[in-house]
């Protein structure tokens, strides 16, 4: 598949479309992915429209680091004691959705991203 031309996770964001919400706070939203490749198969966003990981800056990197912070509070929730977390960046590093967002799944994940 190739980058979607509208921001779906934005739309999730303004409550335009619904999601299965795990986490939230005023940066970050995190909600189950709709095609799970593992029994938890959750995505990480930050509400702003960031496309890709490439837009990490000096004044940003709290932000993008805090998806981190957040994996691992989900992750003692659900009691992951080991987990995977993954980012797919741009088109051609396999990134569909344009709109960062760190993959946090549990052990028995299927297949790559
Ligand atoms: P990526 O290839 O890193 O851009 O991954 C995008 C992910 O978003 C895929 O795992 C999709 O299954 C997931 N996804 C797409 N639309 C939705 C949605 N409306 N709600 C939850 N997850 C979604």
């Amino acid at each position: 598949m190739t980058f979607l031309e509208t921001d779906i996770f934005a739309k999730i964001v303004a409550g335009d479309i619904p999601c299965d919400k795990v986490f939230e706070n005023e940066r970050i939203l995190a909600f189950r992915d709709i095609a799970p490749k593992a029994k938890h198969h959750i995505l990480i966003i930050p509400k702003e429209n960031y496309i890709t990981a490439q837009e990490v800056t000096e004044e940003n990197k709290a932000l993008f680091g805090e998806l981190f912070l957040v994996a691992k509070e989900i992750a003692t929730d659900i009691h992951l004691t080991g987990y995977k977390l993954a980012m797919n960046v741009g088109e051609t590093g396999g990134q569909i959705v344009p709109h960062v967002h760190l993959h946090l799944l549990s052990p028995d994940f299927k297949s790559e991203l």
